[in-house]
């Protein structure tokens, strides 16, 4: 029996089967957790549904994270569907593109500010909020996606490393709200992982080669990798972890200073 038996895991976040989610789902999946999925619009609506069908599960709903009322409506829906969730799984983010080329300080307006912050990090907040009725009671466990731009400045990210940073208070704020109603919040910080999302980020290929030189462990991670994680997060494995950001990043946070050959 899976450590994830018995539990209802609601996924946003998947795009295609190169997503973070799609890591997560299957991990998740793999230790038995039953799953819903949203998606953001009707272009990746049949992507989704297809890639859920792939793992058993026919609740996929529509909802972008920028509309309260389509958060409402999906939750409305899972609470018909299950009538309870113990597990959901935030893998969103999105910054203009115009904001991710370019030098920090031309790049960001007061408009791709506003955005990165809404998309990326209070849509987790107004997503704990509706899964709250739906946790109680119940052993909940709630996980979203960082990066290390959140703590560290990193060329081109901009905007989304302020983004994470605020996405990664919140999860501190978060845990300390509703631990005391047994939900636990915990954030995984990324290493970069070539999907969708970080096509938008250029020089992308070059993060990926020097992660390659510079990390203890001389590779990427992979989905595989961080759905793992994000899976024993969720778990009563985890039980005593709450407010914290893990890194999956093959160590490179770590590193003070690196002489590649
Ligand atoms: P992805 O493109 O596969 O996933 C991003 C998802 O965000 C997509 O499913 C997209 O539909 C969704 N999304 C964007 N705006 C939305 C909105 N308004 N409403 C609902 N959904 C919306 O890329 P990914 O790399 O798997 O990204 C998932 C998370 O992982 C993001 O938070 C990203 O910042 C984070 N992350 C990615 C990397 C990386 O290198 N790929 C590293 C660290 C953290």
């Amino acid at each position: 029996m899976g450590f994830l038996a018995g539990r209802k895991a609601l996924i946003v976040g998947l795009a295609t089967d190169r997503s973070i989610a799609w890591g997560i789902s299957q991990a998740m999946r793999r230790e038995g957790a039953e799953l819903a999925f949203s998606y953001q619009n009707d272009r990746i609506r049949a992507r989704v549904i297809e890639l859920a069908g792939e793992l058993g599960s026919t609740l996929v709903m529509p909802m972008d994270v920028g509309i309260d009322a389509e958060i409402e409506a999906a939750f409305a829906r899972l609470r018909e569907a299950w009538g309870s969730l113990d597990i959901l799984v935030h893998s969103v983010a999105f910054a203009p593109r115009e904001a991710l080329s370019g030098d920090f300080v031309e790049a960001t307006s007061r408009a791709s500010f506003a955005t990165a912050h809404d998309v990326s990090s209070y849509s987790l907040t107004a997503l704990a909020r509706a899964s709250l009725p739906l946790m109680a009671g119940r052993q909940g466990a709630i996980v979203t996606l960082s990066y290390l731009g959140a703590v560290r400045s990193i060329p081109a990210y901009n905007v989304m490393g302020l983004a994470k940073a605020s996405l990664e208070a919140n999860v501190r704020f978060l845990a300390a709200d509703l631990g005391p109603k047994g939900i636990r919040v915990n954030a995984i910080s990324a290493g970069p992982i070539k999907t969708l999302a970080a096509a938008g980020i250029p020089g992308f290929r070059k993060m990926l080669h020097h992660v390659e030189q510079v990390a203890p462990l001389k590779r990427n991670v992979t989905i595989d990798d961080v759905g793992n994680a994000a899976a024993f997060l969720c778990s009563d494995l985890a039980a005593g972890i709450s407010g914290e950001t893990l890194y999956v990043d093959a160590g490179y946070s770590h590193v003070g200073m690196s002489f590649p050959e």
